[in-house]
């Protein structure tokens, strides 16, 4: 159905925008692609030089919305028809107002319009269209009612991003009693706190909807807004809101036209003004017209409407008039979202609301409330004299108890959520109500659980821990939120079970929460062990100390707490420079020692080291494996140390000839450099072996360790070195506090050190991850030699295993890239050909997780290799099933890539056009994906 949408400038800037695309002039220029033309242009016109040379005011058609598809295939065309006068214009003289509009409803008659939509000031005058409708044979809308649906939509939606439970609120409605704002008030009155209802003056129309609703009416914005955090605001006179009047944490939803709220932005941090009468159109909607590219589709919903109803092919008179029934509300919105327009993006002043506004109106409720809450409390105690009490309570405080209905959800929540007043958790958890305590002080207190915190989760960590990661690894569905984890499986928030082949890049040797690990935290705890003493002792990191001396290499004496590699890392260097006095430092390409500034200096990798740099002076690599090379840098003797991982695990699972370690060992010590084996991945069992470096005799002068020692549980590196290095180094008055961490060697974490080191030896789990790493490799192997040419080479020790699998073809990756419909792909990803490359890695690793329940992940520095490195306490059927699953995987990339490599170098013009055999799609991994065989037909495993 065709429809016709009225509309009137807004401003200033809007005449100028109107008058340069006459003719579609401004959206050719644009096309053009001159920006500089464009924004001379623009300037022009907005600057009025232009002005003279404006037409007659007419009636005129300034927009064609065609070939409109909605998400269920319906269709329809529209035109804009604007009337020359503006919004004041129109409030001061409706007659002349109206006399246009006739003429425009007559044109989109005779154009054969079947529904007419009328925008912002239009469906104000001659009674919300009732006046025209009398006048025209073509039903009439005012869209109103889409407006209503769309504000309260922002509300429901801005108060879930702000965490506030509309049910405990107090709800300001401001122009009663407009038919936006009635409709709004009844919609609303049953899901809300209190709710106030605002007009300008006195009516029985407004009277009478306030006695209906149970509603207070008041006559004084201002009053409203020191009473309301939630504002509706829907006023035919705009500027009405003064931001300075709206309470902290305040939330505007603003429909007026023109604006309600004063000002083109926002003034306040505190606060959220949303222009809420917009809906987003479906993503497959062309957005050919200016009116529909702008802003990425967001229109007012009141044409919104209109288009859904010609999309419906209904011609009705569906909002007219003061009285919005509630019912045609909620219909034209379910018709709206089946047709795939969307209500869930926040505007503000014409522009979505960013990830950072958020966070500082959070950070701007939030803060104001923890430090007033903090200071009320303590002078409640002191008034109370009771000093426990007050600790005891002081998370209970931090939940803003909300005034109008007294409630107070406060507990553990109300901290996290910071800013949220009664939010889901406190209701739900129920922490306090389960354990039969409910009045207790530290009930309030008790922690949310992972499946508690994990809904919102995603958009936390979206928000404030990695954007990039989330945007990324969240559409591809490899960002998981795991929530529990048992020995050697993990569970997601969704219930899926995975098996785990990454244990925490080797930090999970003893599997998730190992009962004994548990158990000696927990004990910790009981015994109420000091956390920290500086300068003091620490019988659990002396237990540790003495434990981990006897359990490594010999030479091994002494050792330093850290809090992780890199740590032990910057520890180990700091040693080796001032026990030998030496300042080079020596290690491998392609190695990864972490990624604080010295630990980075001594890693391999141009990627992680090149944007940090100046890094440390003087420090070398030596290839991997390179002997003779190694023998040539250190005859310099300039070298402190050399540095070493005896498996590369971060380079790609790469493990160096026999005999390497022990003779870099001997080639050290004709040089006096000393030795760093960095055991961080490969230490405690990992590679079949207690230490990597026990296989071939190595005594290292220094040993650094992380990751496992913790248990799985808690952070804690070591350093490991010689008795007459650290007394060189550290061993008089002076030095013996050079180098020191606050929390190394805490008692939690030396006492999970102790349970793990304990453990591992007990249970007998280096012997484990030696045979479950040899069917492991064996199974690999199997499959690379019946799959071809999927896995390139299997390789590594123990359970430090590497899958390198062969890059995507290059017949692939070109066709890819000349696909690549906008050409720039390749100059704006850095390393477009590194990950062409590394794309049947990621699809192995993509699928074993969604298919097969198998958590995977790649090495850092390639991404070729896929590391499978389950924790130790792996069974052997655990292990079968991983084989299974990759081999199901690697079938379907052997038949999907020749099927898709044969569709491009068979293709007869000589290059593939991908749209006759693959539905359109240009041909990425994913099209791979979809024209492999189905999984039934994957063969089985003899
Ligand atoms: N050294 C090696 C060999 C490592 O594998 C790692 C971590 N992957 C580190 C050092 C750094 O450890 P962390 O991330 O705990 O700083």
């Amino acid at each position: 159905m065709k429809f016709a949408f009225l509309v009137h400038p807004l401003s200033h800037e809007s005449i100028a925008l109107v008058e340069l695309n006459d003719g579609n002039a401004l959206a050719n220029r644009w096309r053009g692609g001159d920006l500089l033309d464009f924004c001379g242009i623009l300037h022009q016109t907005m600057t009025g030089t232009n002005a003279s040379a404006r037409p007659e005011p007419r009636v005129r058609v300034i927009d064609h919305l065609t070939g409109l598809v909605s998400q269920r295939g319906a269709k329809c065309d529209g035109r804009l028809y604007e009337i020359p006068m503006g919004a004041a214009e129109i409030l001061d003289d409706p007659v002349r107002a109206m006399g246009y509009m006739e003429q425009a409803v007559q044109m989109a008659a005779e154009w054969g319009a079947g529904i007419i939509g009328l925008g912002s000031m239009t469906s104000v005058v001659g009674g919300q269209g009732t006046y025209l409708a009398e006048r025209t044979p073509v039903p009439i809308t005012t869209g109103n009612s889409m407006t209503v649906f769309a504000a309260i939509e922002n509300l429901r939606h801005a108060c879930q991003e702000a965490e506030i439970d509309l049910t405990q609120q107090t709800v300001a409605v401001v122009g009663i009693p407009g038919s936006i704002a009635a409709a709004a008030a009844r919609l609303l009155a049953p899901e809300v706190g209190e709710l106030l209802l605002v007009a300008r003056r006195s009516s029985a129309r407004a009277t009478k909807l306030a006695a209906e609703l149970g509603a207070e009416l008041l006559l004084d914005i201002p009053a409203a807004l020191g009473r309301a955090r939630l504002v509706v605001s829907a006023t035919s006179t705009g500027s009405c809101i003064d931001q300075a009047d709206l309470k902290r944490g305040a939330i505007v939803v603003d429909v007026g036209v023109p604006a309600d709220v004063q000002g083109s932005a926002a003034e306040r941090d505190d606060v959220l003004i949303l222009s809420g009468g917009l809906t987003q159109v479906p993503d497959c909607m062309p957005r050919d017209s200016m009116f529909l590219g702008f802003h990425h589709g967001m229109v007012p919903s009141c044409l919104g409407e209109t288009i859904n109803l010609a999309l419906e092919n209904r011609g009705e008179y569906f909002s007219l008039g003061r009285d919005l029934r509630p019912e045609a509300v909620r219909e034209i919105g379910a018709i709206a979202v089946s047709h795939g327009f969307h209500f869930g993006r926040l505007m503000s002043f014409g522009l979505a609301l960013s990830d950072s506004q958020l966070a500082r109106y959070r950070k701007a409720v939030t803060r104001a409330r923890l430090l007033s809450t903090g200071s009320q409390l303590k002078k409640q105690s002191s008034a109370n004299g009771n000093g426990h009490h007050e600790n005891g309570h002081a998370s209970a405080g931090y939940a803003e108890t909300n005034g109008h209905n007294g409630h107070s959800p406060a507990n553990g929540q109300a901290m996290t959520a910071g800013y949220g007043e009664s939010n889901g958790h406190s209701a739900t958890n129920g922490h306090a109500q389960s354990n039969g305590h409910a009045s207790a002080p530290h009930d309030a207190a008790s922690a949310p659980s992972p499946s508690d915190l994990a809904p919102r989760a995603g958009a936390l960590y979206g928000r404030y821990v990695n954007p990039v990661l989330m945007a990324v690894g969240g559409k591809a569905g490899f960002a998981r939120t795991f929530v529990r984890g048992h020995r050697n499986t993990l569970w997601d928030s969704e219930g899926r079970e995975y098996l785990d082949f990454v244990a925490g890049f080797g930090s999970l040797n003893l599997g998730h929460n190992h009962p004994r690990v548990v158990k000696a935290i927990q004990e910790a705890l009981a015994h109420e062990a000091p956390g920290y003493a500086q300068s003091a002792v620490n019988p659990y990191a002396a237990a540790l100390a003495e434990l981990l001396v006897s359990l490594s290499p010999a030479g091994l004496e002494m050792v330093f707490f850290a809090n992780s590699g890199a740590e032990a890392m910057e520890a180990s260097l700091k040693l080796a420079r001032l026990a030998t006095g030496r300042t080079g430092l020596l290690s491998c390409d392609r190695s990864y020692h972490g990624k604080s500034l010295g630990a980075l200096s001594v890693t391999g990798n141009a990627k992680y080291q090149k944007p940090f740099g100046p890094l440390l002076p003087e420090c070398s690599t030596v290839r991997y494996g390179d002997l003779e090379a190694l023998t040539r840098a250190v005859a310099t003797r300039q070298f402190a140390a050399f540095i070493v991982e005896p498996i590369q695990a971060e380079g790609g699972m790469i493990v160096p000839p026999a005999g390497y370690l022990k003779q870099a060992q001997e080639i050290c010590r004709a040089t006096e450099t000393l030795l760093i084996v960095d055991e961080v991945q490969t230490g405690l069992g990992r590679t079949g072996s207690m230490f990597a470096c026990d296989k071939e005799g190595v005594e290292p002068d220094i040993l650094a360790l992380a990751k496992s020692l913790g248990g799985g549980l808690m952070p804690i590196g070591a350093m490991l070195a010689r008795r007459d290095l650290w007394h060189k180094a550290y061993g008089s008055l002076y030095t013996f506090a050079l180098h020191t961490s606050t929390f190394g060697g805490g008692s939690l974490a030396c006492a999970a050190g102790l349970a793990a080191l304990t453990a591992i030896v007990d249970e007998g789990l280096v012997e484990n991850a030696r045979q479950r790493g040899e069917q492991l490799r064996r199974g690999l192997e199997r499959i690379q030699q019946t799959t071809d040419p999927v896995i390139k080479e299997v390789r590594g020790e123990g359970l430090l295993i590497g899958l390198e699998l062969f890059p995507l073809r290059s017949s692939i990756v070109a066709h890819w890239k000349q696909n690549d419909p906008s050409g720039v792909m390749q100059y704006l990803l850095p390393d477009a050909d590194g990950l062409a490359q590394g794309m049947p890695t990621m699809y192995l690793l993509q699928t074993l997780l969604t298919q097969h329940g198998m958590y995977t992940q790649i090495a850092r520095s390639n991404q070729q290799v896929l590391r499978v490195q389950p924790p130790l306490t792996i069974t052997e059927e655990e292990v079968d099933r991983f084989l299974l699953g990759v081999e199901q995987t690697c079938r379907e990339i052997e038949a999907s890539s020749s099927l898709v490599d044969g569709l491009i170098s068979k293709s007869v013009a000589g290059h593939h056009d991908a749209s006759g055999s693959t539905g359109g799609a240009v041909l990425s991994f994913q099209t791979m994906a979809r024209v492999a065989p189905p999984r039934s037909g994957a063969k089985q495993p003899e």
